[in-house]
């Protein structure tokens, strides 16, 4: 049988490895695909002396590279919504499978490119853009196949927790390990895709549409950064017998899917509370199956690599299928995707933690306890903390209630003479049903 032969477009953290994997392994990937795999074609703009790119044409006109009859998978691991997106398009038109890693792109943009990639029956494989290193999509796609999934929780930025384990763990405040996280490598230069929560929403997206089976709506998911916490809170919720994770959550519930990323308590037992440093985590509760957690590396040039040359192995593995080595197996059945509606943030019932910092004025918990108990919102625990700088911090957990009535609670308490700054508010999930 001939050859399968590759295009890798960008040859950084992702792209380098995945030539140097494919390199690396040869053998036992020709043993597991039964087929050799020939990278015929890299997209660089600048000489790479330190890879090994002996035999294969090199060049800085990607779309010229994806047109070529020598190419009959591309590996677009450049980034980016521009020029990746054209690049892209103009393959699948070219009948090239596409292999990518580019979560941006997809949650973005990942309608109009998989109505495309169905059109012209191709597949875009794209397990690299979801935690790394964890083979999460597969997981849904083949192993949970035959469940009804209820609800995905997931750690899945690893800069957003390595800051929130080092400020638990050593009471630091956010922007000190912020600044760490970039001295190590862990965030980029502008930190806002990382801390604001918007790698994670692309993330989230990608995962919803898997598991609902609905389009990816990354405009729809309810999107808060963890910029705002403080060592207290992070404290505080220690105190309470629970750690706050920045967590994305999809879940379907009575009147749509909840799909939100916000930092969240969660009981200190659950195993997703443990997950530390730069490690990503997704909780699946599943019909038949019950709960089950997937853990590991969710970024890094190795993990992400051992994703992508995966889905290239898998893609390997249906060209062979088929008679002319063109066709394919439909991966999305995208015309079969439901547009289920997505729930607005007020529309979404969780526990809640209040922080209030409060002048020391008699009555002022009882004002505060009042507001709640006429909205019908029940208090599950009180902690007040001792005096800092002239103000008491009261820190109150609630039974879950319905968003609305909490915005509603928070701008009444947030009114009262003796509250100092802005009420802080973390939602509360014990993830056991
Ligand atoms: P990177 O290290 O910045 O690599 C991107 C490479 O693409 C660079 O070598 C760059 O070339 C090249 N490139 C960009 N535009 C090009 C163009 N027009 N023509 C030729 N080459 C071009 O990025 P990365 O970390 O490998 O990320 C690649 C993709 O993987 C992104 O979509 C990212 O979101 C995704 N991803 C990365 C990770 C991770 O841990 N790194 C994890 C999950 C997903 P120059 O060197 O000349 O600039």
């Amino acid at each position: 049988m001939k050859p399968v032969r590759l295009a890798i477009l960008g040859l950084g953290t992702v792209g380098g490895g995945v030539l140097q994997l494919l390199q690396e392994n040869a053998t036992e990937i020709k043993r597991r695909t039964g087929r050799e795999i020939q990278i015929t074609h890299v997209g660089t703009r600048r000489p790479r002396p330190d890879l090994n790119l002996e035999g294969i044409q090199q060049s800085d006109n990607l779309l010229e590279i994806v047109r070529q009859p020598d190419v009959d998978i591309v590996v677009e691991l450049i980034g980016g919504l521009h020029p990746a997106k054209d690049i892209i398009i103009e393959a699948i038109k070219h009948g090239k499978q596409v292999v990518t890693a580019n979560k941006a792109l997809l949650a973005e943009h990942g309608n109009e490119l998989f109505t495309l990639a169905d059109q012209h029956v191709v597949q875009i494989a794209y397990e690299a853009a979801v935690a790394g290193g964890i083979p999460i999509i597969k997981v849904m796609r083949e192993g949970l196949a035959a469940n009804r999934i209820n609800w995905l929780a997931g750690i899945i930025n690893g800069t957003g927790n390595f800051i929130l384990t080092e400020m638990r763990e050593k009471g630091r405040p956010f922007e000190d390990v912020l600044k760490e996280a970039q001295e190590l490598g862990y965030a980029e230069a502008d930190p806002t895709f990382d801390v604001e929560g918007i790698d994670a929403a692309h993330k989230l997206t990608l995962l919803a549409s898997i598991a609902f089976g609905i389009p990816l709506q990354f405009d729809k998911v309810y999107t808060e950064g963890i910029s705002k916490i403080t060592a207290q809170d992070v404290q505080y919720a220690e105190e309470l017998g629970f750690r706050i994770k920045h967590l994305g959550i999809a879940r379907r519930a009575e009147k749509g899917i909840e799909l939100r990323v916000h930092p969240t308590l969660i009981p200190k037992e659950q195993p997703l509370a443990n997950v530390n440093g730069v490690q990503n985590a997704i909780a699946v509760n599943a019909s038949a199956v019950g709960q089950t957690m997937y853990y590991g590396p969710g970024a890094g040039g190795g993990p992400t690599a051992s994703a992508a040359v995966a889905d290239i192995i898998d893609l390997v593995r249906d060209i062979s299928y088929t008679e002319d080595g063109s066709g394919t197996i439909p991966q999305l059945a995208f015309e079969s995707l439901k547009d289920i509606p997505i729930l607005p943030r007020q529309e979404i019932t969780s526990g809640y933690y209040l922080r209030i910092n409060v002048e020391d004025l008699t009555g002022v918990l009882a004002d505060v306890t009042t507001i709640l108990s006429h909205l019908g919102i029940s208090i599950d625990a009180i902690l007040q903390q001792p005096r800092l700088k002239n103000r008491i911090p009261i820190v109150i957990m609630t039974d879950p209630i319905v968003e609305s009535k909490m915005d509603e609670a928070i701008a009444k308490i947030q009114a009262l003479p003796a509250t100092h700054g802005e009420v802080i508010r973390i939602r509360l999930e014990s993830l056991e049903h």
